[in-house]
């Protein structure tokens, strides 16, 4: 792709061109003010590269400097990050040359920066199969079989099926059937109702007690996510050494609501608990565990403060440094931005549909728009936006408080978890071996998908758009501190609370890392800019972020953690405290 594609106009036009009108029209994007200074590469409009050599960064938070760290990052070379693998590992090592750099203090293991989470990966072995009356079942349409029923990998499960009987074994985490009606068959169990609304989040609830199941299946394929459909075809991971997972209890399988009929001979919602089906299932699976490719490491470092008296107290920021890796297959670039900008407004959360006339229209003209130029073929899941932008503007805000002339009282602590995509793991990890006492960490700032906030692909976006999630849940201090920081700034950021809500259906307070901090009652805040078409897609480029606002949450950021440092008195924690090992609930 020739450098002087107007990506701004890219993103612009994706939805101007929706909206009918000019792309030319719609750059609202100024270029980032550093950009300027390399006129060659940034002619108006907006032209963002899809290469960018790093230049030497400056203490303060710029746009330019977040491109030189976003761009490293992000690059096609650190193959998409993944969790347990090279790409990751080399990630870790620039966030902890950077602290180094930057002259911060060690916080890992063994006076390192690294904290080294004991991971296991596993993959679905080859030739897993699922069959009701000898008919097969497809797999990741009809059928998903689970890496584990829990949270935690608490076992690895091995399924073995031939002719099994079924029962009707009643709801999750509502009325069911004793283990000893459940010994040797497939129990199909209706999915857990949380907050009064059926969710295909199955680990939700307590596992049912069947250990004598032959498998449970839950019909609830149909209302899963995708992410949650790719699963026999991604990479699970767990926080356990490979060697010691044993290999009990039952596995866990999501079908369609048609399959789970097929095998009751009816449905389930007529069906009392203990119910016999009709059908018999046959089949197997095995998600084969096996060790890492390259450790994967939480990096932590430490700005210490100034006054002695409260500087062994630490305010965390904390960001993602995993995301998902290499692609099975490779597609169309281009086609893909067309596609979702189009149909999946929110990436990977929404669901792949079919498009209208009128969609395919405009999906081709942009597709036309987007590849004038032939096309890319792109495999690689780069996490520029995530969660790239949030590590970049870590680094960004420790090397303008490391160079600051004076220090906050209290001490920063600058977290980069790994293993964030296969559940929270770094900050479990972390968060059960703190390599600072746990209770002397007096709030955590938490940053993820920092880069995309644009009116025209954000929901409530805008240049000083701002979600917000958690703030005042421990402690109502961390909320009202931030909203009054905000209220003196000029501009101030627009925040947006609505993703904040009990129950609400995207559960964002449980899905990235500060929910580890949360549940050992520590305050935190969850800071994001929103889903857009790149989320977990292929396309997730540095070529798309929004450097000028991911510049200004930074900063937001940097004062919000200063005014909490420099604060008299510790932030009460006035909220509900939880079992820390007991599921989230949003
Ligand atoms: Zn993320």
């Amino acid at each position: 792709m020739p450098i002087n594609r107007p990506l701004a106009c890219t993103t612009a036009a994706l939805a101007a061109l929706a909206a009918g009108c000019a792309p030319a029209a719609t750059v609202r994007q100024a270029p980032p003010a550093a950009a300027q200074a390399g006129a060659e590469t940034y002619s108006a409009p907006a032209v963002l590269p899809l290469r960018f050599t790093a230049q030497p960064t400056v203490p303060q938070i710029t746009p330019r400097d977040l491109m030189s760290r976003l761009y490293t990052i992000a690059d096609d070379s650190m193959m998409g990050r993944q969790a347990g693998h090279r790409g990751n590992y080399m990630a870790t090592e620039y966030i902890a040359a950077e602290f180094r750099r930057m002259g911060l203090e060690p916080a890992g293991e063994n006076g390192t920066f690294f904290q080294t989470i004991p991971l296991t990966i596993t993959r679905l072995a080859p030739g897993a199969a699922l069959s009701v009356d000898g008919a097969a079942l497809r797999l990741g349409n009809d059928w998903v079989p689970l890496p584990h029923l829990e949270t935690r990998f608490t076992y690895v499960p091995r399924m073995q099926l031939r002719d099994a009987p079924v029962v009707f074994g009643g709801r999750l985490g509502g009325a069911m059937i004793s283990d000893a009606q459940a010994a040797g068959k497939v129990v199909v169990m209706l999915p857990p109702i949380v907050g009064g609304a059926v969710n295909y989040r199955v680990w939700l609830v307590p596992q049912p007690e069947l250990p004598s199941a032959a498998a449970i299946v839950v019909p609830s394929v149909d209302i899963s996510s995708q992410s949650l459909r790719n699963l026999p075809f991604a990479q699970s991971s767990g926080l356990t050494e490979p060697g010691r997972i044993p290999t009990r209890g039952p596995a866990g399988v999501l079908v369609t609501a048609e399959a789970a009929r097929r095998m009751l001979g009816a449905d389930p919602a007529t069906l009392q608990p203990g119910a016999a089906g009709r059908a018999r299932v046959s089949g197997a699976f095995d998600y084969a565990p096996r060790a890492v490719e390259a450790p994967a490491r939480n990096v932590v470092a430490i700005l210490r403060g100034s006054d002695p008296a409260v500087n062994r107290q630490y305010v965390g920021i904390s960001a993602h440094n995993d995301h998902e890796g290499i692609a099975d297959r490779a597609v169309d670039h281009d086609s893909t931005v067309a596609y979702n900008t189009v149909m999946r407004p929110q990436g990977a959360n929404d669901p792949v549909g079919t498009p209208t006339p009128e969609q395919w229209a405009r999906i081709r003209a942009l597709r036309e728009r987007l590849s004038a130029d032939g096309t890319r073929m792109d495999s690689i899941y780069n996490g520029a936006d995530d969660d790239g932008s949030g590590t970049a503007a870590l680094l960004e805000i420790a090397e303008a408080m490391a160079t600051a002339r004076t220090r906050p009282r209290r001490s920063i602590l600058f977290i980069s978890h790994t293993a964030e995509e296969s559940g929270l793991l770094g900050a479990e990890h972390f968060t059960e071996n703190p390599t600072v006492p746990r209770d002397s960490i007096v709030a955590v700032l938490n940053m993820d998908m920092v880069g995309h906030g644009r009116a025209e692909e954000v929901r409530g976006g805008g240049p000083y758009s701002i979600q917000m999630i958690g703030s005042r849940r421990l402690s109502t201090e961390l909320g009202d501190l931030i909203d009054a920081l905000n209220a003196r700034r000029t501009p101030p950021m627009v925040p947006d609370y609505s993703w904040d809500a009990a129950g609400h259906p995207a559960n964002r307070y449980c899905r990235s890392d500060h929910f580890m901090y949360a549940r050992f009652g520590i305050p935190i805040t969850y800071f994001s800019l929103g889903y857009h078409p790149h989320y977990h897609m292929v396309t997730d480029e540095p070529q798309y972020i929004d450097y000028d606002h991911t510049a200004r949450v930074a900063s937001f950021l940097h004062d919000i953690a200063l005014e909490v440092a420099n604060r008299p008195a510790r932030l009460v924690v006035d909220g509900p405290r939880q079992d820390p090992n007991a599921p989230c609930r949003q």
